[in-house]
């Protein structure tokens, strides 16, 4: 089934809820054609990919016609490397998100790019509320296993609608004694695959805007070896997150043949979801629902 982002959020972004087997089954037509020709008696009766895989799974003895398909593909080796193929292929794409394409933009994961168009909205939302409420000096608030991207502007002042031409930002101007930079000269770079993957709006960025009052001083600073150390950590919940996505896909589409593999799978992630929870929790990290979405 195809999901359609309400608009506002990732405009025009299209992702499948599930990954379909046309993604599987539409590339490998050609070789699926040609078996069906090589091999017409051991297809009896089996229409699609997807009942040729069925027809491999263990046969209930009471039902004469499955032994009778499961027999002829078990006995055939070109269903068997057809089979193999199919599920490695099965294998690669679930562990893919699906991807996001854009001209001129290096393709992205849709979730990747659903999550930065969040951000980027909801900063936009901010942005404008600290304008309105006449704030224009602002603090980059500093967490421990901040990015490299993040790393040279947490904890700077920034003038919120400040542009700079100098390469590195600054205003030319101090406030009690503090270098202030121009935020949306730092927030419009564009790196290298073509987006703006800066501090505030970039992808997986915590950061975000303290308002600047006199006196008020830079946020907490942190240790280059606590830096790494939570960075590690961080790290880690992401490769958990992707772990647990593709167990869940992995899962949708065992569904469609193998209904006791796919159990097997659903329950892997469900475990794989509790140590996430308890990693998180015992490093003080917040974990999210969405994250763990197919
Ligand atoms: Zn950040």
């Amino acid at each position: 089934m195809e999901k359609e982002f309400p608009s506002g959020y990732a405009s025009g972004l299209k992702l499948s809820a599930n990954i379909q087997w046309n993604m599987l089954a539409k590339p490998m037509q050609e070789e699926w054609e040609a078996l069906k020709k090589s091999d017409k008696k051991a297809l009896e009766g089996i229409k699609t990919p997807k009942g040729l895989l069925k027809a491999f799974q263990k046969p209930n003895p009471l039902d004469y016609r499955a032994r009778k398909r499961h027999k002829a593909v078990t006995g055939s080796p070109n269903c068997d490397a057809y089979a193999t193929k199919l599920k490695a292929r099965m294998e690669t794409l679930s562990k893919r998100d699906a991807v996001y394409y854009e001209d001129g933009k290096r393709p992205i994961s849709a979730f990747a790019k659903a999550e930065m168009d969040l951000r980027h909205e909801e900063q936009l939302r901010k942005l404008d509320a600290l304008r309105k409420r006449g704030y224009k000096y602002c603090w980059l608030s500093t967490h421990a296993d901040c990015s490299d991207r993040c790393a040279p502007w947490q904890g700077k002042l920034v003038d919120i609608n400040g542009r700079s031409s100098l390469p590195s930002f600054r205003m030319g101007f101090k406030k009690d004694g503090y270098e202030v930079y121009a935020l949306q000269s730092i927030i419009d770079q564009v790196d290298a695959y073509g987006y703006k993957n800066n501090i505030l709006v970039g992808f997986n960025c915590r950061h975000h805007l303290i308002p600047y009052h006199k006196g008020s001083v830079p946020p907490k600073r942190f240790s280059k070896r606590v830096m790494s150390e939570e960075r590690a950590v961080n790290a880690n919940l992401r490769a958990m997150e992707r772990e647990i996505r593709a167990t869940k896909r992995k899962s949708a589409m065992y569904n469609e043949f193998d209904g006791k593999t796919s159990l097997a799978l659903a329950k892997k992630a469900e475990e794989l979801t509790k140590a996430y929870k308890k990693y998180a929790m015992e490093n003080g990290y917040e974990w999210h629902a969405y994250r763990l979405e197919a």
